[in-house]
């Protein structure tokens, strides 16, 4: 199974809401797909999605590291459930340079979510800088230690370097391997590592047919139901081992590849196995 997992950010509105789960209810998308929502559209994304029987699971993009109490504006891990959730995204690039979410933070982020049953996607990535610097993996290696003993069934790891989020630039296959075998290496083979930064409809066979991607974290894309949709047909038919001719182009970059990801409509994607639990 290959995880495909949008993040709407703070973009779309009701009537998209509205226009888009209806048609990926359509396309017969399951356990293997997730939708980030903002928080406000939780509530009409899980009635869409139980009258619907689907297993698409719902999700949010933060949540508060405190169970209850006077924090006005925030939102519990016990609320999200309370409205569907079965993950949330903890430690996203733009959370930490924005709202400068530290380590400490995202830490204690990830207690609440794991205490409260949630599946957290734990996003990871070095900056520019770090890169440049020759530091990528130590950056790395700070963050990953908070996930030490926590058994691998319990979360994912979506590396994002935040380099490559939301600008079009997308890392290179080897970039990818490199890190995401850096992060299986520390945290344990079994590990869920996906990869968020740029991937979109035309370029997703060559991240996610790659053997250490274990699923797409993907931003902008997932507004248009086409393009989550191709990106969904080509996750389904990675898992499924099938050959995709893009993937024998040579990887120099990922940006550049040829627009057709040759997807096959109608191909349920249920995998409930890795779910268990959530
Ligand atoms: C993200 O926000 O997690 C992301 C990967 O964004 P984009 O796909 O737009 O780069």
């Amino acid at each position: 199974m290959k995880m495909v997992i949008g993040n709407w950010k703070m973009n779309g509105n009701i009537d998209l809401l509205h226009s888009i789960v209806p048609t990926l209810l359509q396309d017969g998308l399951g356990a293997a797909v997730g939708l980030c929502l903002p928080y406000p559209y939780l509530s009409a994304a899980h009635s869409l999605l139980k009258a619907a029987r689907s297993q698409i699971k719902l999700g949010a993009q933060n949540l508060s590291e405190h169970p209850f109490g006077g924090y006005t504006g925030e939102i519990s891990a016990a609320m999200l459930k309370e409205f569907g959730c079965k993950l949330v995204l903890v430690g996203h690039p733009e959370r930490r340079s924005m709202y400068g979410e530290t380590r400490d933070v995202t830490a204690s982020k990830l207690h609440a979510a794991l205490g409260a049953g949630l599946y957290p996607v734990y996003c990871v990535g070095e900056t520019l800088a770090q890169r440049e610097g020759g530091l990528a993996r130590q950056a790395m290696l700070d963050e990953l230690a908070l996930l030490a003993g926590v058994p691998s069934d319990r979360y994912a790891v979506a590396y994002e370097p935040s380099w490559a989020i939301g600008g079009g630039v997308t890392a290179t296959g080897a970039d990818i391997n490199e890190m995401h075998l850096f992060i299986k290496d520390v945290l344990g083979a079994g590990t869920r590592v996906l990869y968020g930064g740029s991937v979109k409809g035309h370029n997703a066979a060559q991240v996610l047919g790659l053997d250490s991607v274990d699923g797409v974290l993907v931003g902008n894309a997932a507004l248009s139901a086409s393009e989550f949709l191709s990106i969904c047909r080509t996750a389904n038919r990675c898992a499924h081992g099938e050959p995709i001719e893009l993937l024998k182009k040579p990887r120099a970059g990922l940006i550049d590849a040829d627009a057709g990801a040759h997807p096959l409509p109608g191909m349920p994607l249920i995998d409930g196995a890795f779910w268990r639990g959530f």
